[in-house]
């Protein structure tokens, strides 16, 4: 008997788990959300009914189909299918591993994987999908209501929590985008007008029969800490209550209902369908005025807006919120957190990460402009710590800290040691200190200044975790979204500095040092050089103390210097990476990697190393200089593939 999968997910008979493909298809490699909305047949954030309406007038055939967005799963999909006459939905789930499947079914690495392969097998689906059902022309797929806001949310949300602006708020949000997504998604609920907070069910009926009794108007109230809530509606002068349970999953729904990934995606179903409600619901029953949910926040006055206007009075509640949150320097007042921690404290099954934006690193030091910039650092500011973060031939790193006018940061302090007879390491100090003033990057070490005392110093930005090889080889359970996470970063810090015309030389995982285990910092400008835009490479004027193992083959063969052969070096960097900092090339001598390189051959992929990023590294490692991607394109593709694995 073929296995049937019921609509919507659900199993009819068991699920054949050892099925193996007849004909394995080429998985193609996309961004998710740019390419599912580049497919002719996917449809955006449309209802079940809209769905139906256009395969219904598209003919009926067998096997055509659409895609839309999933309105109850954050990042899934539904498949709309019609056969004899009948209509046929499937959720197409997101796992936490980044692959797709219909509940039950075999696992994709993308939504278009799974319509090509139920193209070819039927496999539980009701039949095959045999024609797209497209959208009409002009119509672009439709973007849901919160998606629409979600943007100008987020934004808002990191320019008020991290008080940021300009390229360091732009650069915010790449880097961040998954986490601040999620956390705008879980905790927007709370400034929905809807949402009252932990009141008693007594308080829920006397605020829905206080004012206009009509039909549909409704509340959400807070049951436990557990995440467990009630739904409330007013029908024909009664108030009914719904219990809104969480599931293993974290899925929220009321008995016997549709599941959903947030209250506002249960909120926005019930008020266009009953579904198994006594009715939908219409108007949501406004907070008194003034009144605090008890997750213990203050509230903007709301009015009492219908369900059209709610969402966007959420995030003007939201934004309200952020500015009432906006910080100066959050981190050192525990009383002042934005809303993430704060539920974090009310909330132990969410664990904090903390971002990059969260340190005093983020930001240039410069970025206020009362602190002037100036590259000399005043020794009696300067005040150094006992112990060595490390060491190298020009002498000692120490830990410290420099009092600025306002406030003060903790550094790191290259101190050189006192060799009179060696000038040029004094040369090669000042020239790294030159390249490190013109750069400004949250994902760069930056240099605070240099100050001439008992010895030459070179005060830097603290990272404190050290070098991302070591923190690896000692972290050995960090997992590949960690690491996706940080390599994304570099290459961000990669991506200024090729637009800057800089080219480092000597990138590394050694080279890129740990501020948390959330942000990476590019180091060691010693070998770094500026470079002019039409000659865009430095020629060297002979053969050096060269890490031959991550220079490309031009550098070794040509002496030529470019931001390509940098991309070579991260190729390299990305192995140690996800090889938990294993030493490349390991065991062989510099001339027969070089051998190795010219006879085509290149590294093994680390062991359990992503494809699509074992792909990247070689990529990276594209002999010709002109074929090689320069880091404006590796950057997206490192983006990409970090957004798909961090979104659930
Ligand atoms: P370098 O010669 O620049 O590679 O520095 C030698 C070592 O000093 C590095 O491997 C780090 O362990 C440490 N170090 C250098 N710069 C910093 C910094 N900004 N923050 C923390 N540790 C640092």
């Amino acid at each position: 008997m073929i296995p049937q999968r019921k609509p919507s997910g659900r199993l009819i008979l068991s699920w054949r788990s050892d099925w193996t493909s007849k004909r394995q298809l080429p998985s193609r490699k996309i961004n998710m959300a740019d390419g599912v909305n580049a497919l002719p047949f996917f449809y955006g954030n449309i209802t079940r009914e809209e769905a139906e309406d256009y395969l219904r007038q598209t003919g009926l055939s067998n096997g055509l189909y659409l895609l839309r967005q999933s309105r109850n799963y954050l990042g899934g999909f539904a498949l709309s299918v019609s056969n004899a006459g009948r209509i046929y939905h499937y959720t197409i789930e997101r796992n936490p591993n980044e692959t797709y499947a219909i509940a039950g079914g075999k696992s994709h690495r993308s939504p278009m994987d799974v319509i090509d392969y139920h193209s070819q097998e039927m496999d539980g689906l009701i039949c095959l999908l045999k024609k797209p059902c497209n959208r009409p022309k002009n119509m672009q797929p439709k973007v849901g209501p919160f998606e629409d806001l979600k943007e100008k949310l987020i934004r808002e949300y990191v320019k008020q929590t991290w008080n940021l602006q300009g390229a360091a708020l732009e650069q915010a949000i790449i880097s961040q985008r998954p986490q601040l997504e999620k956390l705008i998604a879980t905790t927007a609920h709370e400034r929905m007008p809807w949402f009252h907070g932990g009141i008693t069910r007594e308080d829920s009926e006397s605020r829905l029969q206080c004012g206009p009794r009509m039909s549909g108007k409704f509340l959400i109230r807070q049951r436990d800490e557990n995440g467990s809530y009630a739904l409330c509606l007013l029908h024909e002068g009664q108030v009914m209550h719904y219990r809104i349970d969480r599931d293993r999953q974290n899925k929220l729904s009321i008995p016997d209902g549709k599941k959903f990934d947030t209250l506002w995606q249960l909120v926005e179903h019930y008020s266009y369908k009953s579904d198994g409600l006594l009715r939908v619901l219409t108007e949501p029953s406004p907070r008194p005025d003034g009144e605090t949910v008890r997750i213990g926040r203050p509230l903007p006055p709301l009015g009492s807006p219908g369900i059209s206007n709610a969402i966007q009075t959420a995030a003007d509640g939201i934004m309200s919120m952020f500015k009432s949150h906006s910080i100066l320097k959050r981190k050192k007042d525990p009383d002042n957190l934005n809303p993430y921690e704060t539920r974090m404290a009310g909330n132990q099954a969410i664990s904090k990460e903390a971002m990059p934006m969260d340190t005093e690193v983020y930001e240039s030091p410069y970025a206020d402009p009362d602190e002037l910039r100036s590259s000399t650092v005043d020794r009696s500011q300067l005040f150094l710590e006992d112990g060595e973060l490390g060491s190298g031939n020009f002498g000692t790193v120490m830990k410290g800290v420099y009092k600025m006018r306002k406030t003060e940061k903790p550094v790191a302090v290259k101190i050189l040691k006192n060799d009179d007879n060696n000038p040029a390491i004094r040369e090669e100090m000042l020239r790294e200190a030159n390249v490190m003033q013109q750069l400004d990057n949250p994902y760069i070490v930056r240099m605070i200044g240099i100050c001439e005392a008992e010895n030459l110093m070179l005060v830097m930005e603290l990272a404190d975790l050290g070098p991302l090889n070591k923190f690896l080889q000692k972290n050995k359970q960090t997992n590949i979204k960690n690491i996706t996470e940080l390599v994304h970063q570099v290459s961000m810090g990669m991506k200024y500095l090729e637009e800057h015309n800089f080219v480092h030389r000597d990138l590394a995982a050694r080279n890129v040092l740990l501020v948390t285990q959330h942000y990476a910092k590019i180091s060691d400008f010693g070998l770094s050089k500026a470079v002019g835009e039409e000659q865009n490479y430095y020629k060297a004027k002979g053969h050096g103390k060269w890490p031959v193992k991550w220079y490309a083959p031009e550098c070794i063969n040509y002496f030529k210097f470019s931001s390509k052969s940098d991309v070579w070096s991260f190729g390299v960097l990305m192995w140690e990476a996800f090889s938990h900092g294993q030493k490349p090339y390991k065991g062989m001598k510099g001339n027969d990697v070089m051998q190795m390189i010219e006879s085509g051959k290149r590294m093994d992929p680390p062991l359990n190393c992503p494809p699509e990023m074992s792909d990247l590294m070689k990529a990276c490692w594209t002999y010709k200089v002109d074929e090689r991607p320069a880091f404006r394109v590796v950057e997206p593709r490192l983006r990409e593939y970090y957004y798909d694995i961090a979104a659930q």
